[in-house]
């Protein structure tokens, strides 16, 4: 781990030096379910290797995005809302709303949500 990623919150969570609801592992990905919930089904699902954005994870390991939504697809399958359906959410950026500066998806789904979000 280097120094940046030493701080990194969810660097911590993949570690396990900090607890998280773990729902679901693949050797590549983790996903846990979000402290502040905003629907009955509410996982982030992180790559295990540090990448700050989508955006730089799709350049960096195509690959690796792709694990990540399928353990996200895996984990709405188990949870039961595939059929009905959900949302993949990258929050990109501080102005999108991103806060912690590890790439995460929040897969979203229970309840009908809103178009657009807010
Ligand atoms: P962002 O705002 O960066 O798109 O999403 C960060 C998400 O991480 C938020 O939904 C927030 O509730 C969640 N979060 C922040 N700290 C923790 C934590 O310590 N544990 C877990 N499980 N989720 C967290």
């Amino acid at each position: 781990m280097d120094e940046s990623t030493a701080a990194c919150l969810f660097c911590k969570i993949v570690e396990k030096e900090i607890p998280a609801e773990i729902v679901r592992e693949s050797d590549t990905a983790l996903a846990f379910r979000d402290i502040n919930p905003q629907a009955p089904t509410h996982v982030l699902v992180v790559p295990k290797e540090h990448h700050p954005n989508a955006a730089e994870l799709a350049a960096a390991s195509p690959a690796l995005l792709a694990d990540v939504v399928a353990l996200a697809a895996e984990v709405a399958a188990e949870e039961g809302i595939d059929e009905a359906g959900y949302r993949i959410v990258f929050n990109t950026g501080a102005q999108a709303g991103q806060t912690v500066f590890h790439v995460h998806a929040h897969l979203l789904g229970g309840r009908a949500l809103q178009w657009p979000p807010g």
